[in-house]
């Protein structure tokens, strides 16, 4: 600790063994080392260090001993929110952040998950298949652009990736710019208020910090069959990917794999996605089924209750040539596909397990690493975790965000403003997209009672696909109203372009507490998808045609 000391040898000392009775009368203590700091006396070396760890050696020297005020673990969503916020609110804040290479090697930048390997490069390649399928529109609008129109992987990936470039950029200038000090090692705790760093070189350094968050994010999850780790890749890769994909299957049928099945099978890959059980487990099973059964007819290949069982190499290339087995989970039947491209989408780990959480006394919940908080405060009072790592989160950037900046405000700003995890809106980004704000309807039968709520909905067709003759009855909405409190909407959900855009905006009205008078007597904005949320008449209940009429 850099600390003026005196040490007494006692085995060297003419009066050693007088003193060494003196400290037994003094202290009830014989044995060395016996540590005295200002006529305190603190113990022997198991004392020393327990006294270093809870604080009290830092107390009794009346020091501001530590490095830092906040140390940051985790340069993601959540981690660079709450250290820009600490450090404009005057504190002394570094953040660690090391990004391990996939089993594949690759790597990348300061930002996290989101920035580089989710949110953006994920929604700029939804972009592009977007883009695709507006040129097949385009004729009916009288442009003429030929019939056969290419798609470069490599001309989106780099343009991707120097996007994703610029904002690692960015964010090591803003913490510049406010005076947070950047870390580029991997991080543990040593004990409660040490962490030690080491850098890619393999150099190590310790830290102390008088508060910790801890943000260190997910990683994405191998199944455990011969080949996965050797001969698939993960969303970790693919956005980086040196080759096109070419064929694909995606397996897991959440977020990840529909998503990236979406836009690959819209740059025109063959995809086909792996589905263990039910498609978007969480959400509105009316919402995914629909989601499900429009991918199918826009390319996108299902295989319905199956699991992986090996992955061979038939022949190594840029792509290269593999083979998946897999298993029907009902039947047991076995079968197998060739194709160039594994992407493994079967969920999420918590990177907890290697961060000496123990050594810290941090408890995580055994079953699936995630940290339990209470106001993202965890069972050791001066350390914290936000993000995806929070059992009962959400794993979503802004939820990240919010609940980062939130927390350094309180502890630095008097603030008492807590994140708010209820109504959080999303959106997956499938080819049609999925906007989704509070209680898929099972959640909402099973919290207020089916006699409670009351359902309208509607398919519609956005005015954009009636001159180019798309499909009528693709995009649907609906919401869940509690009858119990004046049709208080309590379940939105839209598929159909632009999904997100038009959820934003109603997930105001309903932290807002809307219901469905507010909706009703809110103006539309005409011609738009979004209004039709303001003329919604038939009830699930009433079992109506809901296909879309006129204006
Ligand atoms: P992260 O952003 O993952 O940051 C954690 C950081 O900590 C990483 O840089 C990691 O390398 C680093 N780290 C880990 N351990 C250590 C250590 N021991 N020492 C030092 N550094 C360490 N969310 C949305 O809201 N919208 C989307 O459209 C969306 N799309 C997604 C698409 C994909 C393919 C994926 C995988 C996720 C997507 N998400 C999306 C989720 C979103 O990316 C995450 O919720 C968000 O990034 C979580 O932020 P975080 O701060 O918890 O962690
Ligand atoms: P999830 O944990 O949400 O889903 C995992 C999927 O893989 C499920 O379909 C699951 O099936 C399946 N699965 C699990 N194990 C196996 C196995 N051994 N074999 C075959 N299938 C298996 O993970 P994701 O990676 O998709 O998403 C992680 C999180 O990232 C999401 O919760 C989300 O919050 C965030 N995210 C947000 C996005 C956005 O906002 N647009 C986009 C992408 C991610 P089963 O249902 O049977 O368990």
């Amino acid at each position: 600790m850099d600390m003026k000391y005196k040490a007494l040898e006692l085995d060297l000392q003419d009066d050693g063994a007088e003193l060494q009775e003196a400290l037994l009368k003094l202290s009830g203590q014989k044995t060395v080392p016996n540590v005295y700091i200002k006529g305190t006396h603190i113990g022997g070396c198991d004392d020393t260090f327990a006294a270093k760890s809870n604080g009290k050696i830092n107390h009794l020297l009346n020091i501001k001993s530590y490095d830092y005020d906040l140390i940051v673990i985790g340069g993601g969503s959540g981690g660079l929110a709450a250290s820009k916020e600490a450090a404009v609110l005057g504190k002394k804040v570094a953040v660690c952040d090391y990004v391990k290479p996939t089993p594949k090697g690759t790597t990348w930048g300061l930002g996290g998950t989101c920035v580089n390997v989710g949110c953006i490069p994920k929604k700029l390649m939804h972009q592009a298949a977007i883009l695709g399928e507006s040129l097949q529109d385009s004729r009916h609008y009288g442009w003429e652009t030929p019939e056969s129109v290419q798609h470069s992987w490599s001309q989106l990936r780099d343009a991707v990736q120097a996007h994703v470039g610029s904002l690692n950029w960015g964010y090591k200038v803003a913490l510049r710019e406010k005076d947070v000090t950047y870390i580029n090692g991997y991080t543990a705790f040593v004990d409660a208020h040490t962490i030690k760093t080491v850098n890619k070189k393999g150099k190590e350094q310790i830290y102390t910090a008088e508060r910790f968050l801890i943000a260190t994010g997910m990683r994405p999850r191998y199944p455990d069959i011969p080949g996965s780790i050797e001969y698939t890749i993960t969303s970790d890769d693919l956005f980086s990917l040196p080759y096109n994909p070419g064929k694909t299957v995606c397996v897991g049928a959440s977020y990840v794999s529909l998503e990236c099945a979406g836009f690959l099978a819209g740059m025109g890959n063959d995809v086909t996605v792996m589905v263990r059980s039910i498609l978007l487990r969480g959400f509105d099973q009316d919402m995914a089924e629909k989601i499900g059964s429009y991918m199918e007819k826009h390319h996108v290949n299902f295989i319905r209750k199956a699991v992986p069982t090996k992955i061979e190499m038939v022949k190594d290339g840029q792509p290269p040539t593999l083979r998946i087995h897999y298993k029907k989970t009902e039947s047991g039947d076995e079968s197998s596909i060739e194709c160039n491209t594994i992407l493994m989408a079967i969920g999420r780990d918590a990177c907890t397990t290697d961060i000496g959480l123990d050594k810290a006394g941090v408890i995580t919940n055994s079953k699936n690493g995630k940290i339990p908080t209470i106001n993202e405060q965890t069972n050791v009072p001066h350390i914290y975790a936000v993000g995806d790592i929070l059992q009962d989160g959400h794993e979503l950037t802004p939820v990240a965000i919010e609940a980062g900046k939130l927390l350094a405000r309180r502890l630095y700003n008097n603030s008492n403003r807590q994140c708010d995890y209820v109504n959080v809106p999303t959106t997956v980004f499938t080819p049609l997209e999925y906007g989704s704000c509070g209680l898929p309807e099972e959640d909402a039968v099973a919290k207020y009672g089916q006699e409670n709520l009351e359902v309208y909905h509607t398919y519609f067709q956005p005015l954009e696909y009636t001159v180019s003759h798309r499909e009528a009855n693709a995009c649907y909405a609906k919401i869940i109203c509690d009858k119990s409190n004046n049709e208080k909407v309590v379940g939105f959900h839209v598929l159909g372009p632009n999904a997100g855009e038009i959820t934003q905006g109603f997930a105001v009205a309903m932290k807002a507490g809307a219901t469905k008078e507010h909706f009703d007597s809110t103006i539309g904005i005409h011609p738009t998808c979004g209004e039709l949320f303001t003329t919604m008449k038939v009830t699930k209940s009433s079992g109506e045609d809901i296909t879309p009429s006129g204006c």
